[in-house]
């Protein structure tokens, strides 16, 4: 722990900077970066790892055919040989489409910035600059080796990068992820459930519906059926739900319906409670004679659990009482790239990043007072974490 004197000292630093913390949001923010266009994340990359090379960090760029490049920075690049590895995670793809800062500006007001993927998660990748300066201004180098990975494709679900996060995360004792805080009292992520999709596909046989109904199989009554089994699965007081969010079936008002498609978002907080859902989906049989269902999809990103986060926090609340402010835990419900490492069983906090309001939306802003706060305690963590996580 840093003594408090230091720590404070290093906020009145960071918040001496704060106009320079907003001139980087700026850039990052106007340089646009949705996920499926591999042209602008990589050029958004190449801004973000100029910014980490001034700071004389070592950038690798891991190409991507499609989508955009990863980038792994490591520092600092060069000083004593660290035991143990901190990893920060974060991402540089947003939710908005090219074109989308025409009617939703970078701008400034009340204390806010907005703009698209301001706080999900460009704020959090200027608060990792600042932190890095921060330290290095005062001297005090990370007790662990720190390796920052930059992924390209996590609001689409991490498919090329999360082998990538897992192996890292395997060589690391903590994981800190920059994604954005909960509430305006910027509480960190300990808890957040498992997301999946399923796709249920349901076959019947057509027929005509006047002439000769019986000789069909009704796979539209078939996936009405097996919805109102999987409603079952729902228990909210253990955090399981399964939801029906898109439906599809038949071709003609006249026509028995030969196929229908039904599509299932899945949440638990549980790995265990995962997995029995998983095996509960497997297990549905159909109920007409006839019918034929198939079970697609599953869990994609598995729980935080609890358990994975408690000492981390409790060493990030007490980092924060060292800069005079509190800190306070929440769960989530969307998942995050600390679902996977937290579910290899590496210590992970989740929702270091900026605080704001209304992510993935024309509103979404962030506290411009909170980007020289979270970049301090940010700091003193990786200063601080020693190399059992704790
Ligand atoms: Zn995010």
């Amino acid at each position: 722990m840093l003594p408090s004197q230091q720590a404070r000292a290093l906020l009145a630093g960071l918040r001496a900077r704060r106009p320079a913390m907003l001139r980087l949001l700026e850039k990052f923010v106007r340089a646009e970066s949705p996920t499926e266009v591999k042209s602008a994340v990589d050029r958004f990359g190449r801004l973000v790892a100029a910014e980490w090379r001034r700071r004389g960090a070592r950038v690798t760029f891991l190409p991507r055919r499609r989508s955009g490049d990863h980038l792994r920075v490591i520092w600092p690049a060069t000083g004593p040989r660290r035991r143990g590895q901190i990893l920060v995670l974060g991402h540089l793809d947003t939710v908005y489409e090219l074109g989308t800062l025409r009617n939703m500006p970078f701008r400034l007001a009340r204390g806010r910035a907005f703009g698209p993927g301001a706080f999900d998660m460009k704020g959090g990748l200027v608060i990792a600059l600042f932190a890095a300066d921060a330290l290095a201004r005062a001297r005090c180098p990370p007790r662990r080796r720190v390796v920052f990975l930059w992924t390209s494709d996590e609001e689409t679900g991490s498919a090329t990068s999360r082998a990538l996060i897992e192996r890292e995360a395997l060589r690391s004792d903590a994981v800190l992820v920059l994604e954005p805080a909960s509430g305006l009292e910027g509480r960190l992520k300990t808890r957040r459930k498992g997301v999946g999709t399923a796709e249920l596909i349901v076959t019947g046989r057509a027929a005509h519906a006047g002439l000769n109904p019986q000789d069909g199989v009704n796979a539209v009554h078939e996936m009405a059926l097996q919805v109102a089994r999987i409603a079952r699965f729902n228990d909210p007081g253990r955090g399981i739900t399964v939801s029906p969010t898109l439906a599809a079936g038949g071709t003609r008002s006249n026509v028995i319906p030969a196929a229908a498609r039904l599509v299932l978002d899945l949440r638990a907080e549980r790995q265990t409670d995962m997995r029995a859902l998983e095996r509960r989906l497997k297990r549905l049989r159909p109920v007409l004679p006839g019918a034929k269902i198939e079970l697609r999809g599953g869990f994609s990103r598995p729980p935080l659990e609890h358990r994975a986060s408690a000492a981390l926090f409790a060493r990030a609340r007490e980092s924060a009482r060292a800069l005079g402010l509190s800190l306070h835990e929440t769960s989530a419900g969307g998942g995050s790239d600390g679902n996977f490492t937290a579910a290899l069983g590496v210590p992970t906090l989740d929702g270091l990043g900026a605080v704001g309001e209304a992510p993935h939306s024309a509103n979404e802003n962030i506290l411009i007072d909170a980007l020289p706060e979270r970049a301090a305690l940010l700091a003193i963590l990786l200063a601080t974490l020693s190399s059992d996580g704790s």
